[in-house]
């Protein structure tokens, strides 16, 4: 089975996802591979852009246009979920980190609060 590539703070993004996103091609995109990852196949925690971003259109050559932003995001997501960039686990051990050590303790704001999609999440 396909090793998907999952930038941390995505865990968090895919948690909340219903339908919008930045173009219907990325929102169309992210529903299919959250449909995959309920057949909860292994993921490699990627330093960097993943295989959500590849069908982003701030993903310009490869990489991300506010790179600063979510990488900050990813590395308050692994840190509070114990975890290092190039992980690799089952996507549902991922998710149910997030979610309780996240999530559940009402920590989300504190990671991505900035984010325009603040008042959707
Ligand atoms: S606010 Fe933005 S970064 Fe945070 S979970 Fe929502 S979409 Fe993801
Ligand atoms: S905004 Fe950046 S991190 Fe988010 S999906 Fe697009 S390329 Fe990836």
């Amino acid at each position: 089975m396909k090793i998907y590539r999952i930038r941390a703070h995505h865990g968090m993004c895919l948690a909340f996802f219903q339908g919008n996103g930045y173009s219907e091609e990325f929102t169309e995109h992210m529903g299919k591979i959250k449909q995959e990852l309920e057949k909860n196949p292994r993921v490699r925690l990627a330093d960097g852009t993943d295989d959500i971003c590849a069908h982003c259109p701030h993903c310009v050559y490869g990489a991300c246009r506010s790179t600063e932003k979510v990488a900050a995001y990813d590395r308050k997501v692994l840190a509070l979920c114990g975890l290092e960039a190039g992980a690799e686990l089952k996507w549902k051990v991922f998710e149910g980190l997030v979610k309780k050590k996240i999530l559940d303790q009402g920590k989300r704001k504190a990671v991505c609060g900035d984010c325009q999609w603040d008042s959707l999440c």
